[in-house]
Formats: C-alpha cells, structure tokens, sequence
C-alpha cells in the first residue's frame, strides 16, 4: 500500500497539546523502514496497522483535516507500545512519546472503557492487588473457573532478606503493581546475588505502580499522580534497580532528578566478575522481550550473564516482534494477544528447554498463561545456580 501523502500545514486552532503531537508526526519522512519492524503491521499486512499509518492517522486528526474515527481509533488501540519502530527510524521519531500523547487525547474524546477504569484502580492500589492475588493463590481450584481470571496462580511469597551492614549503600528494589505478589521470588533471588557481591537491598515502602499501564491507556493524570508517589517513595535513595523492562522507562521518567533508576541485570553484570555459578542439568530457553531489546537495552548484559554460567545450554526463542502482552493489550484484546504468543510458544516446545527465562513481568504471566513449561525471570535461575 503506498505511504499516505502529507497532510496541509495544521489549522490555527490547534491546542498546544494536538500541535505537540503535529510536531513529533512531522518528524517522520513516510519512508516505510519501520514497517517490517511493526509487529501489527507483520500480522495484518495493513497500512493502518503499520507505525507509519498510526502516525499519519494521529497528526490528520491533530490538524482536524479528519474527524477521528472508531476505525481509526481501533488501529491506534492495537498498537503494542513495543517502540521497535521508534529504535529502526532513521529520522528520529519518538513514537513512544507521540503514542502516549495520542491516547491521552483519544481517552479525552472516548471515554475508558469500565473494566479498564476497574483495572487501572487496582494496579493503583498494589497493597489491594497482592492481597487479592494472594487470596486467589489459597482458594486456588475451590474458586469458579469464571472467577480465576486469565492469570497463572502466583508463586509462594519471599521475603527478603536485610541487607548486611558494609561499606556500599544499598540500592532500592521496585516492586511494580503486579510484579509485587508475582515477582517476590526474583526480588529475593536479586537480594541474593547483589548479596554475594557484597551489595545490600531494600525495599522502600510507599512505592507504587510505575503509570505505564496508565499512561498507555491515556490515563495521563493517574500516571502523574503515580509518578508522584514514587517520586516520594524514592527520594534519598541513591539508585533504584528496576527487574520489569516493560516498566522501567516509566518509572525513569517519573524518577529524573530524584534518583537513577537501572536495569537490575546490568547493574548486576557489573559485579558479576564476584560470582560463581554451577551447570544447569537442563536445556533453558530465553525470550527478549521488546522493552528489553528495543527500550531498556539490556539484552547484552543479560547475555553476558548466562555466558557466565558454564556449561549452560542455552535456546534462544526467535524475535518474533512482540509476545503479545504489551500491558493491558492481553486483557483488551485476547485473541490478537494469543495469536502473537503462537510462534514463541511452538519455539518453546520444539526446543526441548524445561524452562523458560523472560525479563519482563508482563511477558511472563501472558507466556505462562500458554504453556505448562514454568517460566520465570533470568534472576531467579542465576541465583538458583550459584556456586
Ligand atoms: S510501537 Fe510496536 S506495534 Fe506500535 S507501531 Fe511501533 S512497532 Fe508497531
Ligand atoms: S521509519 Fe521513521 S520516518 Fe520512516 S515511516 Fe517509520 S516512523 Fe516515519
């Protein structure tokens, strides 16, 4: 299909916030490279499903030359937020910024719907959450089918340990919303590791969701009111290690000039030359997730990681675009979700790998929800084979 033409320069009315979104649309020169990079437009082989189409779509309706339309709107809700387009643009474009920009104004113009209100409440409130979800694990089965919801049941707590005194500071652990009840096991395994290189953790109270689930939605004040929460949480902190990459560019927007905000695996590949690890008795398979590739970049800390562990026979699932969780793209939209988790999930079973590592909280509940193989965080199998 060929590339829209450009629109006629924007109409004098603009509000600053439609002539912010004409200005970042205006960076993109239609050259079509990110196309093959989309992992919507790889699915539905369509110009309104393609980063390039989205645009043009977002700057017509920011200038007024095109009345926004449920059509339109739809191709804009089944944009995964992946940013692989914004990493393959030769031009610079910030997609990312440009995406949130645009759902804060579609959710002005349409209403959220109110099970993604509901939801939006609930990661909100993690304490409520991992109550819940904890009160789900121990009714498990006696629980309706109707009433178990699409996530896996989530793992034993852990607590983590007090960081022994020595000479370094401990760094801060964010918990996420809910990564708190599901991802308390890596939270450890990470306390453990640092621990053995002689780095203490803590876990600061106060601290909330990072946004990007609101802020993907449109939901751009409740994403600043959570900003602010763990703008509060952190201050004073010298550094904060983040183990979702789905959740980590949020949280580091939100943290600027309060604190740093790393990637728990780089961090922890730098006193990495510290540990010892022994061979695992079994195949692992490894899925990147798209944050991780295309936003967090530490897929090659991840990698030199697992390079320490010797022996380790290692698979790694084919980029397959995006795995389909994308936030709340898996609950809103189900079956283009499961169809984008296919290709990963017949890797994984071909590749006779027992388990299966994914560094994004997100990713692994949307995986696990299609297969029996146990998947969990790279963290948690490096500390199980420590030396
Ligand atoms: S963010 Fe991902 S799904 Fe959305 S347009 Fe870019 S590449 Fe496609
Ligand atoms: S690669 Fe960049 S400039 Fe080219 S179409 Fe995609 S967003 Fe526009």
């Amino acid at each position: 299909m060929p590339a829209p033409s450009r629109p006629a320069p924007s109409a004098p009315t603009q509000t600053p916030a439609a002539a912010g979104l004409v200005a970042l649309a205006d960076r993109c020169v239609q050259c079509g490279l990110c196309l093959p990079h989309c992992p919507t437009y790889q699915t539905d082989r369509s110009e309104a499903e393609s980063p390039r189409g989205r645009i043009a779509y977002i700057r017509a309706v920011a200038t007024g030359q095109l009345a926004p339309s449920a059509a339109g709107d739809t191709h804009l809700d089944h944009c995964l937020g992946c940013r692989r387009c914004e990493a393959a643009c030769p031009a610079g474009v910030r997609y990312g910024e440009l995406l949130l920009g645009a759902r804060t104004e579609q959710a002005r113009r349409r209403p959220l719907p109110a099970r993604t209100r509901a939801i939006l409440a609930l990661l909100a409130r993690p304490r409520l959450l991992a109550r819940l979800v904890m009160l789900r694990r121990r009714l498990g089965r006696a629980l309706p089918s109707a009433w178990r919801g699409p996530l896996p049941p989530a793992p034993a707590p852990v607590a983590l340990p007090r960081p022994a005194p020595g000479p370094a500071a401990p760094v801060a652990l964010f918990a996420g919303c809910i990564a708190r009840p599901f991802e308390s096991p890596a939270r450890a395994a990470l306390a453990r590791l640092l621990a053995a290189a002689g780095q203490g953790v803590v876990l600061p109270e106060g601290q909330g969701c990072c946004g990007a689930a609101a802020a993907h939605a449109g939901d751009a004040s409740g994403a600043a009111r959570l900003a602010a929460t763990n703008r509060a949480a952190f201050a004073g902190q010298t550094k904060v290690l983040c183990l979702a990459t789905g959740c980590q560019d949020t949280l580091a927007r939100s943290l600027a000039g309060v604190t740093p905000v790393e990637d728990a695996l780089v961090a922890l590949e730098r006193v990495a030359g510290a540990l010892r690890f022994r061979t695992p008795l079994h195949r692992v398979a490894l899925h990147l997730p798209c944050t991780q590739r295309s936003v967090v970049r530490s897929d090659a800390a991840l990698r030199a990681l697992l390079a320490r562990v010797p022996g380790l026979d290692l698979v790694e699932l084919p980029d397959t675009g995006c795995c389909g969780a994308a936030g709340l793209h898996q609950l809103a939209e189900p079956a283009r979700a499961a169809a984008l988790r296919t290709p990963l999930l017949d890797a994984l079973a071909a590749s006779g790998a027992k388990e299966l590592l994914s560094a994004n909280i997100g990713c692994r509940l949307h995986l696990a929800g299609g297969t029996t193989i146990p998947v969990r965080h790279p963290i948690e199998f490096l500390a199980e084979h420590l030396a």
